[in-house]
């Protein structure tokens, strides 16, 4: 009897393809974030958001706190706080939630640097509201030798080591634009 192991299924696998060519829109939407025009930035991660959220893509839930950050640097807070809780909703609903935690987190002391006290406290509130009774901490990322790139070699978007995906020790995997990024050691 032949033995075979089993392969896993998932992330490995999804090496094996190509990666998705990178859409217009979202390389002009993080080319517009990076030269600061946030209004403009916003309006097109928003309607990114959307389109992933209509065609049930993991990107949705990443686009939707882009745009969000992007709508409170262009000052319109309360938009953006709806995209952000839209975000992590999505995070919560697709079952990531050590992303969900982990970005909360993030997101409610960005709110809080930025002089957001009332806004911080409300994410907060909705980020317990949203995780399950009794689940876990976020904790520490497991601390790697890898470094990421600051933005996607692909895409142009900001990367966060803790808020990606690992495809292996050194490789991740935009959560934008869903192309591998190679760290350097
Ligand atoms: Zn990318």
């Amino acid at each position: 009897m032949a033995f075979f192991r089993r392969r896993p299924l998932g992330r490995p696998l999804r090496r094996l393809f190509p990666p998705p060519p990178v859409p217009p829109k979202l390389l002009q939407a993080n080319r517009l974030l990076a030269s600061g025009d946030y209004p403009a930035a916003a309006e097109a991660l928003e309607q990114l958001a959307q389109g992933a959220e209509r065609r049930g893509l993991p990107q949705a839930a990443p686009l939707y706190l882009q745009a969000g950050h992007a709508r409170i640097l262009a000052g319109d807070t309360p938009t953006g706080m709806g995209s952000l809780r839209r975000g992590l909703a999505l995070f919560v609903y697709t079952g990531r939630l050590q992303r969900a935690h982990r970005a909360g987190e993030r997101i409610v002391a960005e709110l809080r640097a930025r002089g957001l006290t009332a806004e911080a406290e409300e994410m907060a509130t909705y980020l317990w509201s949203l995780l399950p009774a009794g689940s876990p901490a976020a904790g520490p990322e497991p601390s790697r030798r890898t470094r990421l790139p600051t933005h996607c070699p692909a895409c142009g978007a900001p990367l966060r080591p803790d808020e990606t995906d690992w495809l292996d020790e050194v490789t991740a995997e935009c959560p934008y634009c869903g192309s591998p990024v190679r760290g350097t050691e």
